[in-house]
């Protein structure tokens, strides 16, 4: 269970001062540490997330390191070697990896590809021996990350998924406010998340074999996220529209969805994803108040408020607070804040949002 505990601005700044990757720890994990170790880390596919915030975040890291490169492309390979010092021995392709399991210096694979590979590379990663980490979406659907669930246990290996918002200060606030409903029972929330799409009419994002779908589940799996840890409750059953307004661009994969959550209790939440809307926001409202956030999901320049002012909260690197939290996790044999179990609840309100669509209604979340 997350350590819920009020953020205050002088326990951040102390904690800061221990290294960002720290910040996000309970003091009993924090505890635990008991040696200077790194733990090495490889990546799989060196795209935009892996160059930009990944790689970046592992020079900041305190508890593990870029140790290794799994890459189809050998250029990269080259460029990426020589920025970072990671020996030609600890680099692969896409058919080699599997060899990965003779390599001690790989500790946990990191999975940064497109949705259609997450659950393959997951289970070889599993069955090469290491610990993973998947990015988000899991995978293509439920079942797909059911299997990935259980490869990794039958491997007895860890499995975590990307939401590096679990250790944005926050985020983490939204939960708190929520769950231990300091302004009473949340009576309603809303959030969006989207952007307006302006990349390569081909990229794998828009190919529903590779992406599983469109801004539903790139974007808007963090409003899902946002809603469900802000609550700690599950949804039972949705109920979605689509909008389409560029059916070419859009051809395969959605653009712009709707949906509505009913909670037990009766408390209904309302949500949409966009590739054609400049979305970003987290907003509850409690019987004694409101706290919201805008941007929301962002990698940093989140903003909070509540009704009673702005929330006075640091902005950190969270790629490396969430790398850091999983090697101490798995060095201290702890389990994470952000399991695969925890990717596939999104996955089934995905699914379900999907279903809803096609079924014009109402549909139970299971
Ligand atoms: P990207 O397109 O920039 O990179 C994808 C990588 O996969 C590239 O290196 C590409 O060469 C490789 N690849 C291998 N096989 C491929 C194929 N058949 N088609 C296309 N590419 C192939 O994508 P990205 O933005 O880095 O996203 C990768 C993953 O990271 C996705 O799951 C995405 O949702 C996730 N992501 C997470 C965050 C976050 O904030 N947590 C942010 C961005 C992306």
């Amino acid at each position: 269970m997350q350590n819920l505990e009020p953020f205050s601005r002088r326990s951040f700044l102390k904690t800061l001062s221990i290294g960002a990757g720290a910040l996000a720890l309970t003091p009993t994990l924090q505890s635990l540490i008991s040696s200077d170790k790194k733990l090495g880390i490889a990546l799989v596919g060196l795209g935009g997330y892996s160059r930009g915030q990944l790689a970046p975040a592992l020079l900041e890291t305190k508890h593990c390191y870029l140790a290794g490169l799994v890459t189809g492309t050998p250029s990269k390979a080259d460029e990426w070697s020589k920025k970072y010092n990671v020996p030609n021995k600890n680099i692969y392709n896409y058919s080699n990896f599997d060899e990965i399991a003779k390599n001690p210096d790989i500790d946990i694979v990191y999975v940064v590809l497109p949705v259609s590979m997450h659950k393959e590379f997951t289970i070889r990663a599993a069955k090469a021996g290491k610990h993973v980490i998947c990015e988000k979406p899991m995978a293509l659907n439920a079942a797909e990350c059911t299997e990935m669930i259980a490869a990794c246990k039958k491997a007895k290996r860890m499995l975590s998924i990307g939401y590096r918002l679990h250790f944005d200060p926050h985020n983490m606030e939204m939960m708190r406010l929520g769950q231990k409903k300091v302004y009473g029972k949340v009576t309603a929330i809303d959030t969006g998340n989207g952007f307006v799409y302006r990349g390569d009419p081909n990229a794998w994002r828009l190919k529903k074999a590779l992406s599983g779908g469109g801004a539903l589940m790139d974007m808007g799996v963090y409003s899902i996220q946002g809603t469900r840890y802000t609550l700690g409750q599950e949804p039972l059953f949705v109920t979605a529209t689509e909008v389409k307004t560029n059916n070419d661009l859009f051809a395969e994969v959605d653009e712009t969805i709707n949906w509505k959550f009913e909670f037990p209790g009766g408390l209904v939440t309302t949500g949409k994803s966009s590739y054609n809307n400049n979305w970003g926001y987290l907003k509850a409202t409690a019987e004694k108040g409101n706290f919201s956030l805008e941007p929301a999901f962002g990698y940093g320049g989140i903003k909070g408020s509540t009704h009673l002012g702005v929330m006075e909260l640091p902005q950190i690197n969270q790629q490396a607070a969430q790398m850091d939290d999983f090697a101490l996790c798995v060095m201290n044999k702890k389990p994470t804040r952000v399991p695969g179990e925890e990717g596939l609840k999104d996955m089934k309100v995905i699914d379900a949002i999907y279903r809803s669509i096609a079924s014009g209604k109402r549909e139970r979340i299971v």
